[in-house]
């Protein structure tokens, strides 16, 4: 991977970021991300922030490298406190984290998406809990495609401004990616039903205290939405 060939993965996140859009990559470590969509003429300018200092240097090395210094500053801050007002972002990426990280960058700065309306997110495990905090937060999932890389599946969610409705199975396993029903998505979710299975078994004989009890009574409910789900 590079700055003018992504991964799978970031090209899915590329793919969504509408052309003319001023973009913030969160957690941008090498800055392919941004430098890919300077370069392929779809954003106008881009922000890239990094908390750690080591992906920040490599982030500004390489938009060095690329010429892209008047396209993208490159910011050392944690998460959305490298977006100001005046940079009148519109699109913000958060790749290659887990959903709560994600979730927590999301919270913690809320002042920094005044000006957005798209939002693309791609966690590398616990969609839901991204679902969860668009259902709070007055977000609507646009779309959402899931991919298998390096024998690893990712999801990536598209958010815009709106209201959703969406079931509890909607929730855990994306609505759109129910409708589409691909097979990764079956064989990401046939092995998690085994997962839960393993446990339950585990767990079988196991002396009854109502920590035992809560534990499968969760795990029988989440085997029963996802089966539903896959029928
Ligand atoms: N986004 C790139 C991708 O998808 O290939 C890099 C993913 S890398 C696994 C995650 C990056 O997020 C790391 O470079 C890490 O330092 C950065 N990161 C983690 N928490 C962050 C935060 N709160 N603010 C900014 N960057 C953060």
């Amino acid at each position: 991977m590079n700055a003018k060939k992504l991964s799978k993965r970031l090209e899915t996140v590329a793919s969504f970021v509408p052309t003319g859009a001023i973009l913030a990559d969160i957690g941008s470590d090498h800055a392919y991300l941004p430098c890919y969509l300077v370069h392929k003429g779809i954003v106008r300018h881009a922000i890239a922030g990094e908390v750690v200092k080591g992906p920040y240097e490599s982030a500004f090395r390489q938009v060095r490298t690329e010429g892209l210094q008047e396209q993208i500053t490159v910011r050392m801050a944690d998460g959305l406190a490298a977006v100001k007002l005046e940079d009148q972002v519109d699109t913000v990426t958060i790749a290659g984290m887990g959903g709560p990280l994600i979730v927590s960058i999301l919270e913690k700065n809320p002042e920094s998406l005044t000006n957005v309306t798209r939002l693309i997110l791609q966690p590398n495990i616990h969609a839901k809990v991204i679902r969860e905090w668009a259902l709070r937060n007055g977000w609507a999932i646009l779309d959402e495609v899931i991919l298998e890389e390096d024998e690893k599946i990712y999801e990536v969610l598209v958010l815009q401004r709106g209201e959703m409705k969406l079931t509890g199975a909607e929730i855990l396993l994306g609505q759109h990616l129910i409708a589409e029903r691909s097979a990764i998505f079956v064989e990401k979710w046939t092995k998690e039903i085994a997962n839960w299975q393993r446990v339950l078994a585990s767990i079988e004989n196991a002396e009854a205290n109502p920590e035992i009890e809560g534990k499968r009574a969760e795990l029988t409910y989440l085997i029963r939405l996802v089966q539903e789900a896959l029928a």
